[in-house]
């Protein structure tokens, strides 16, 4: 049986970070003619914004840790001085936030992610994407349930990438990204052209800010915490799950794509 290419309206892959999603985003992005829609790559976008704008400070001083929230905006802006004068003001401040919560292993709150997920999704009227790194937590789960249902569209399955803890941390040091067009490499398995530079656009490539050992150790506590009851709430809700392994004994684009589409046959 499988899933009928042009009955699809969403798919979702999930899996902790690093266990190799893009290879299998790849595979779907091209099989069913979706596109990827990653909150990562976002919020990295904005964060980029932020960093352009050349704060050299502390991150601290923008976050009440009493209250557990950010400063009043107008606070941020007014820290921020002149850098951000003559800014997009709304995008530097996002991307002050995410910075936050990246670069320290965690995941941005719900408050944030959805509401910058659901602009982002509407603008494809929420479908023909195959999401990737959302939703992370039960509450946006429920939030991406009801979004859906109220706009009529569906989520058809789960890509769930499989991959164990060790494995991850030692693909993730050898992981790096291109900062102009978010194209993802590794070292040993997927070098840059040259050992560095995109082999789509020839920018240098970069070792992502978040991924040191212990930020990965952190976003793997985050997974079990938080995105394994995610997960189990859209089974819960009906939305059908298949399972794929991270790690493939050859890992050739074809033994990729046939693991992948192999599984959703069980559908
Ligand atoms: P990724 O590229 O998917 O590993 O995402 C990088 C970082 O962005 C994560 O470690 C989180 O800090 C943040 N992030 C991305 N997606 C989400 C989400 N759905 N919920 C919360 N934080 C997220």
């Amino acid at each position: 049986m499988g899933l009928i290419k042009g009955e699809v309206d969403n798919l979702l892959v999930m899996g902790k970070s690093g266990a190799g999603k893009q290879p299998r985003i790849d595979v779907l992005v091209a099989e069913f003619g979706l596109e990827q829609l990653s909150t990562g790559n976002i919020f990295r976008e904005y964060l980029g914004q932020f960093n352009a704008i050349g704060y050299e400070g502390d991150m601290g001083v923008f976050y009440d840790e009493g209250a557990g929230e950010f400063l009043p905006d107008e606070q941020l802006v007014e820290k921020l001085g002149d850098l951000i004068t003559g800014k997009d003001k709304d995008a530097v401040l996002l991307g002050l936030k995410a910075k936050y919560f990246i670069e320290s292993g965690k995941f941005v709150p719900d408050s944030i992610t959805n509401a910058l997920f659901e602009s982002f999704f509407a603008k494809s009227g929420f479908k023909g994407m195959v999401l990737d790194g959302y939703p992370r937590t039960r509450d946006q789960s429920q939030f991406l349930v009801d979004l859906v249902a109220s706009k009529g569209t569906k989520l058809d399955a789960i890509v769930l990438v499989d991959n164990e803890d060790e494995a991850i941390v030692a693909r993730t040091i050898g992981r790096r990204i291109c900062p102009n067009c978010q194209k993802v490499f590794h070292m040993e398995f997927k070098p840059p052209k040259d050992g560095k530079l995109c082999t789509e656009c020839g920018t240098a490539v970069i070792l992502r800010s978040d991924d040191s050992e212990e930020k990965i150790r952190s976003r793997l506590q985050e997974f079990q915490d938080k995105a394994v009851p995610a997960l189990a709430f859209l089974k819960e809700k009906g939305v059908p799950v298949v399972k794929v392994p991270g790690n493939l004994p050859v890992f050739t684009d074809e033994a990729v794509r046939a693991s992948v589409m192999d599984a959703l046959e069980q559908l």
